[in-house]
């Protein structure tokens, strides 16, 4: 279990609240069990980006009896609410990072595997020309951007970047 690289907040992110994310949920209809808290609490606590494994394993922390359905369907709930976004990596898994622009992207650092959200995507220029090239009307899009994060000057990035 690799969890203990991506679980740092960034400064410049915007701090994660369990709290509103349950307010949210609780808005939609949904109730308030102690399973769902731990895998909000996993959501905030591991901060850039988790797979489904990862949330079950720190939200056990919260919640023992935490099962694998219940972080799959959380994780449906909260992204038909806008308030996850799933993440493909290269390495053909799926994460779920946090999300708290309606319309923001995620870039990935191929170091430390650490996400951050971004908001503004000027791609007009890019519709304009797949829809010249297709013929399609572009209705909506997905963004992913890897890179390498600022983190990686120093040391711990590097570690992480080595033991993959
Ligand atoms: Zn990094
Ligand atoms: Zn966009």
């Amino acid at each position: 279990m690799k969890i203990e690289n991506h679980f740092q907040f960034e400064s410049n992110q915007t701090p994660l609240d369990p709290a509103g994310m349950l307010a949210a949920l609780l808005e939609a209809g949904y109730s308030n069990t102690g399973a769902r808290r731990a895998v909000l609490a996993a959501i905030c606590q591991t901060g850039g980006q988790a797979s489904p494994a990862d949330l079950l394993a720190v939200g056990r922390q919260f919640h023992p009896r935490l099962g694998q359905v219940t972080v799959y369907r959380t994780l449906e709930i909260l992204q038909a609410l806008g308030l996850v976004r799933k993440l493909h990596s290269d390495a053909g898994c799926h994460a779920y990072a946090p999300a708290t622009h309606d319309h923001g992207h995620h870039i990935i650092c191929q170091g430390c595997q650490r996400a951050m959200e971004f908001e503004g995507c000027d791609i007009a220029a890019v519709v304009t020309s797949v829809e010249a090239q297709t013929g399609f009307q572009v209705q909506s899009h997905w963004l992913e951007m890897f890179g390498l994060c600022p983190g990686l000057r120093i040391a711990d990035c590097h570690l992480s970047f080595a033991r993959r």
